[in-house]
């Protein structure tokens, strides 16, 4: 998908209106429109990059500067005990706009999102084995 028909480009750009929660240079942040629960905000880059290893390491790093404090503010004007950040990566992750987006999701303690965390175990040789393919690729 070009930077011209996406939507987030258009938002971070201000052409589309949205509810924005901060800006600067290289950052826009603005309230979910479909809100996993209130306060549920994204945290984009105003370039357009698809996915995160798109995005040049200054890009990384702007957002990466802003991301804590506006959790903190999402937090703590939420009245939550903590927060998720969350990248959906390609479609089998949940990616459905094709600009990179970070979600911060308020949390309360037993709030029923992300219920369970399906923790695995490895069996013998196989952390050794995937290790050493994922060291590979970098
Ligand atoms: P993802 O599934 O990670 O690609 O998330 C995309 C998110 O963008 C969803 O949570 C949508 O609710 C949100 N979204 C889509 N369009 C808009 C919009 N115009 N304003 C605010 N949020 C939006
Ligand atoms: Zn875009």
């Amino acid at each position: 998908m070009s930077a011209q028909d996406c939507i987030f480009c258009k938002i971070g750009g201000g052409a589309i209106p949205s509810a924005m929660v901060f800006q600067n240079d290289d950052v826009f942040a603005f309230l979910d429109i479909g809100p996993i629960r209130e306060g549920h905000t994204l945290v984009i880059p105003k370039q357009h990059y698809e996915k995160m290893e798109d995005c040049p390491p200054q890009t990384l790093a702007a957002i990466g500067a802003v991301l804590g404090n506006i959790a903190k503010a999402v937090v703590e004007a939420t009245g939550a005990d903590g927060y998720n950040v969350l990248c959906n990566r390609g479609r089998a992750a949940g990616q459905l706009v094709q600009h990179v987006h970070f979600h911060i999701i308020p949390r309360t303690e037993g709030d029923g999102i992300f219920h369970r965390w399906p923790a695995g175990k490895y069996k013998p040789g196989q952390a050794e084995e995937i290790l050493r393919r994922i060291r590979e690729k970098l």
